[in-house]
C-alpha cells in the first residue's frame, strides 16, 4: 500500500552506505519500480557487504576518488541513464553532478561535499573553509551549464526539507494572520510574502532527545547520524544569512566581497559558538550555530532587492542541539584537542527513547514567534522504515521526496530545495515525519537570561542577533 512514484530506467547507484544510505535504500525499493539486478553500492568499507549481497545489491568495494569517479560511474551508467544518490563524506559533489549531467544521469546529495582533505586544510583561509564558497562554486557550476539533467542539491533534512517546512509555515502563518495565504509563484512572491509578514528571521531550531542505555565510552564521539560529517562541519567557520533588520555586527564577523552576498561567517567554529533557541520539545535552550548550506540558500532565495543592498533579507542559521552524548562527545573533542579514536552512530536498536524535533523557528512577527517542523519519535521511526533512527527517517524520506520530484521533473538543471515544488515534496514525506506541528511561542532571546552577570542586550529588539548569540 505504499505510492509508487515512478520508474528509474537504468542503474541505481547508491555513492556511501552510512547511516543515511542503509536508511535510503529500503525507501527506494519501496517507492520506485527500476530493474532489481540494476542497483549498486559503492563503499569502502565491507561491513554490509554480505546484507548487501544477500539483497541481490552489486557491492563495489572502493572509495571513489578525484581519480576513479569518472571510470566507476562511467562503467556503471554505461547507456546514460540511472540515478546517482551520493550519500557519502569525501566525495565533490560538484564533479559527480556535473559528470552524471554530462552523461544524462539523475543525481541527488543531501549537503555539497567537498573531497577528502578540504575541511581539515590548513593552507586555506577561513572563507575557503566556509560553505558560502562551496555553495557558490556550486552556484558557478550552474551559471556555467545552465538547465540539462536533473541534479538536485542538498536535499536532506537540513538542508532540505527544512525550506520545504519553511514555506509551508509561511502560509500558515499568513492564513493565521489574516494575510493573503495564496501560495505565491515564483521566487520573488515568496520572498515578498515573508517580508510582508514582518519576518525577521528563521532559526532551523533542533533538539534531538534519543538517547540509548549505556553513557557514552571514553574517547568515543556519538551521534545519531554521521560523526565524520558533523565534526567536518562543526570545525568550519560559524556562519549565517544575515538579515537586513540587524543593527549590531559581531566583532568577528566577515562579509563576503563576491557571490550572493547572503551570508557572513564568524571567527570561531560551529561547535564554540552557541545561541538561545526555542523548541516545542526543548523550550528555551542552547543551540550550536553550525554552518549549513541552507543559512545561506534560505537567506539568499528569501532577498527582495538588490542582493548587494537589499531591500529584505532575513537573518537564518542553524541552531542545533544534538543528542546529549553529542554534547558531551564534542566537549570531550574540544577539550582534547584530538577527535576520538572511536566513532558511534546510535541505530535505531540502541536507542531507548527520544525523538528527533526538526523545524524551523520564524521571529520576530506579529505573533513574534512560530515554530513549524516536525516532531518524530524513535517508536514511531522504527515502526515507519527499517534501518534507521528518527532522524535518519527526517534524512532520508526527503531524499525519497528529492528523487521522486527530479523523476518528474527530469530536465530542470540544477536546483536547491527552494526550487522544488514544497507541496509535492512534503506529501510525500509526510507519512515519515511524525508530527507536523505548529507552535507559537512568547520566547524571545531575551526572555530567559541570568541576570547574575551583566550581558550587552539590546532591549529595543528582542530579535537582533546580538541577542541571538550566547556570551
Ligand atoms: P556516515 O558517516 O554514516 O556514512 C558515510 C559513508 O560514506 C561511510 O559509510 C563511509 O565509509 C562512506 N565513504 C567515505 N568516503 C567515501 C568515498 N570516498 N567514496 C564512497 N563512500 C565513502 O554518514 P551518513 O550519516 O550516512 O551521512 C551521509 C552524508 O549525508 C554526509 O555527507 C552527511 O553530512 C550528509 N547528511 C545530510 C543530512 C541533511 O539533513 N542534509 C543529514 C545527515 C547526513
Amino acid at each position: 500500500s505504499y505510492p509508487n512514484y515512478g520508474r528509474i530506467d537504468g542503474p541505481v547507484v547508491l555513492i556511501g552506505f552510512g547511516s543515511i544510505g542503509q536508511g535510503t535504500l529500503p525507501l527506494i525499493e519501496r517507492h520506485f519500480t527500476y530493474d532489481p539486478h540494476d542497483v549498486h553500492v559503492i563503499e569502502p568499507s565491507d561491513t554490509h557487504r554480505t546484507f548487501l549481497e544477500q539483497r541481490g545489491v552489486h557491492f563495489i568495494h572502493h572509495a571513489v576518488t578525484r581519480e576513479n569517479y569518472r571510470a566507476l560511474l562511467g562503467q556503471l551508467f554505461k547507456d546514460g541513464k540511472g540515478f546517482c544518490v551520493n550519500l557519502s563524506v569525501d566525495t565533490s559533489s560538484i564533479e559527480i553532478m556535473q559528470f552524471c549531467r554530462e552523461i544524462g544521469v539523475l543525481y541527488i546529495d543531501t549537503v555539497v561535499e567537498p573531497w577528502a582533505g578540504h575541511y581539515f586544510d590548513l593552507s586555506m583561509p577561513p572563507a575557503e573553509r566556509t560553505n558560502y564558497a562551496l555553495r557558490e562554486a556550486r552556484l558557478a557550476e550552474t551559471r556555467a551549464n545552465p538547465g540539462g539533467t536533473t541534479a538536485v542539491s542538498c536535499c536532506g533534512a537540513n538542508p532540505g526539507m527544512v525550506s520545504w517546512l519553511l514555506k509551508e509555515a509561511l502560509l500558515r502563518l499568513a492564513k493565521d494572520t489574516g494575510h493573503d495565504a495564496t501560495p505565491p509563484k515564483d521566487r520573488e512572491g515568496w520572498a515578498k510574502l515573508m517580508q510582508s509578514l514582518g519576518v525577521k528571521g528563521v532559526h532551523i531550531a533542533e533538539r534531538d532527545t534519543q538517547a540509548g542505555r549505556d553513557a557514552k565510552p571514553l574517547h568515543t564521539f556519538v551521534n545519531t547520524w554521521s560523526v565524520e560529517g558533523f565534526v567536518s562541519e562543526s570545525f568550519q567557520p560559524a556562519e549565517l544569512g544575515w538579515g537586513t533588520h540587524e543593527r549590531w555586527f559581531p566583532p568577528n564577523g566577515h562579509r563576503h566581497d563576491e557571490g550572493c552576498r547572503a551570508a557572513i561567517y564568524l571567527d570561531t567554529p560551529g561547535m564554540l559558538t552557541k545561541v538561545h533557541t526555542w523548541t516545542p520539545e526543548g523550550g528555551p535552550q542552547y543551540g550550536f550555530l553550525v554552518t549549513h548550506n541552507e543559512a545561506i540558500s534560505i537567506a539568499d532565495y528569501f532577498t527582495v532587492g538588490d542582493p548587494a543592498a537589499p531591500e529584505f533579507r532575513p537573518t537564518c542559521h542553524y541552531a542545533y542541539h544534538p543528542c546529549g552524548q553529542a554534547v558531551l562527545s564534542l566537549h570531550e573533542m574540544l577539550g582534547s584537542g584530538v577527535v576520538q579514536e572511536t566513532l558511534k552512530i546510535l541505530d535505531e536498536n540502541e536507542i531507548l527513547w527520544g525523538e528527533d524535533c526538526l523545524g524551523v523557528l520564524i521571529y520576530g512577527h506579529e505573533r513574534n514567534a512560530l515554530w513549524y517542523g516536525s516532531r518524530l519519535s524513535i517508536q514511531e521511526a522504527r515502526a515507519l522504515a527499517p534501518f534507521q533512527n528518527a532522524t535518519g527517517l527526517q534524512v532520508t524520506s526527503a531524499v525519497l521526496a528529492g528523487m521522486a520530484w527530479a523523476l518528474r521533473n527530469p530536465n530542470a538543471g540544477i536546483v536547491e530545495t527552494e526550487e522544488m515544488d514544497h507541496a509535492f515534496c512534503l506529501d510525500v514525506m509526510r507519512r515519515y515525519l511524525g508530527r507536523i506541528e505548529a507552535h507559537y511561542t512568547d520566547w524571545t532571546p531575551i526572555a530567559t537570561r541570568w541576570a547574575q552577570f551583566a550581558e550587552e542586550i539590546d532591549e529595543d529588539d528582542p530579535w537582533q542577533f546580538q541577542n541571538v548569540l550566547a556570551t
